[in-house]
């Protein structure tokens, strides 16, 4: 898990967060802890701009020690001597940013070189993260860091909005590295957001066969400053329920496969994807879930845009049309609240329709009205001929929230509508 601790920042770099409130609140990033806790975490990331300038960061890192997490910040390496003190003495690990050279000052470089030299003495885990912002300059001003410093690994981080194809020559140089720094176990990792289709097949099979890593486009949980949980920073426009909804980082992480599992699948935006062997293989699956989101919510913005507009203009049956489809968009960007609004003008106008009583049982659900939810799939059961799908939701939802003594009841009911339907099927 990592936690965005704040907004504040030394310079303008590339990948600068904006967010409010500007830092996150002691209690919150506390509360956060105890979730990382509950399932044993034994590391998490502090991230957002410089989280080394946030004004509670010693509060924070004793919030670490007490729950034995070992405290990651990732630095631009531009820091304040007090920031320099606690490093030390909450024995964190350092996740090390750099940037092209040209976007530090002169005074900003040389500082950040002597940060560097100062943590290069053995005494403190340091990782080296290459901030790649631009897909076309020249990365090979990395050697002379990897030479002239002590770093424990090297990564390589970029946007994943790019098109694959753009990654071309900063992957030649990443392969010429893999070759170069073996020895050192310099091999570079590869960030999630590079797709194997953005390497040649040599370039990926020399990266397997040397262990080279790279990450796949699964949750990486971020925390915002306001205490929202999100899927990853790329995603952070989608913030999902507080962090306290959850009890551990299991049940998060469960969160959000579930709440994206179809926005994941969505290949319509990108139709080169189709047929390609890695989808076959299970090692890719498609563009980066932040590229497919934004296709969503341009569509949603478009629905948006079309119900407000044709409001009384358009047939029942064409307004009832529009609002399936926004319902269905918002439902797999975890829109929820914007989805109940569409669900709820839909049953007003078809009350019998199970399909909407299911899907408000998901929304009522997701938003936390359990019992309004619980009601929406018991309405769809009764309207349906096959009353099992929805009894079946219903009773896993019960799992996953721990409510095992409804479970087992709901289990009897279903092992009952189980019967009555292998009667009429015997009958007919
Ligand atoms: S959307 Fe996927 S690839 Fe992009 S940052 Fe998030 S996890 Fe990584
Ligand atoms: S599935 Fe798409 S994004 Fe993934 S490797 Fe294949 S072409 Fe590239």
């Amino acid at each position: 898990m990592e936690l965005y601790l704040t907004m504040r920042r030394r310079a303008d770099f590339p990948f600068n967060m904006d967010c409010t409130p500007e830092d996150m609140p002691v209690d919150v990033a506390l509360r956060a802890l105890d979730v990382a806790a509950a399932s044993k975490s034994p590391q998490i990331l502090l991230r957002g701009n410089e989280p080394l300038l946030h004004p509670d960061l010693e509060m924070v890192l004793k919030g670490f020690r007490k729950r034995g997490i070992i405290p990651v910040i990732e630095t631009s390496g531009l820091m304040p001597s007090m920031a320099k003190r606690l490093i030390r003495e909450y024995h964190c690990r350092l996740i090390w940013r750099l940037y092209r050279p040209s976007l530090y000052s002169p005074e900003d470089l040389e500082e950040m070189k002597a940060n560097l030299k100062e943590f290069s003495d053995g005494t403190i885990t340091v990782r080296l993260v290459v901030m790649v912002d631009d897909m076309s300059a020249d990365y090979g001003f990395v050697r002379e860091y990897l030479d002239n410093y002590e770093f424990e690994a090297n990564l390589w981080r970029f946007s994943c909005l790019h098109d694959q194809a753009d990654f071309s020559p900063v992957m030649a140089l990443i392969s010429d590295l893999m070759r170069e720094y073996i020895g050192k176990n310099l091999v570079p990792a590869l960030a999630c957001g590079v797709m194997p289709c953005a390497m040649t097949d040599a370039q990926f099979g020399f990266m397997a066969k040397v262990g080279g890593k790279y990450a796949r486009c699964i949750p990486h949980l971020g925390v915002l400053p306001d205490g929202r949980v999100c899927h990853c920073q790329a995603m952070r426009m989608l913030p999902g329920p507080h962090i306290s909804t959850f009890k551990n980082e299991g049940e998060l992480h469960q969160y959000y496969i579930d709440v994206f599992i179809s926005l994941q699948w969505q290949l319509s935006f990108c139709p080169e994807c189709n047929g390609c062997p890695c989808l076959s293989a299970g090692l890719c699956t498609g563009v980066s879930m932040a590229k497919k989101a934004h296709g969503m919510l341009a569509k949603y913005e478009e629905l948006k845009a079309k119900l407000a507009a044709e409001q009384g203009e358009l047939s029942d049956e064409a307004r009832m049309k529009l609002l399936w489809e926004m319902s269905e968009v918002c439902m797999i960007l975890g829109l929820y609240p914007d989805a109940i609004e569409c669900l709820e003008e839909i049953r007003r106008q078809a009350p019998e329709n199970g399909k909407c009583h299911f899907y408000l049982g998901v929304c009522y659900w997701e938003t936390g009205s359990l019992a309004e939810g619980e009601d929406e799939f018991r309405k769809c059961a009764r309207l349906s001929d096959n009353p099992l799908p929805a009894l079946n939701e219903l009773f896993n939802r019960f799992v996953k929230n721990g409510n095992t003594i409804r479970a087992r009841l709901l289990q009897g009911e279903i092992e009952k509508e189980e019967l009555k339907l292998r009667e009429a099927q015997r009958k007919s």
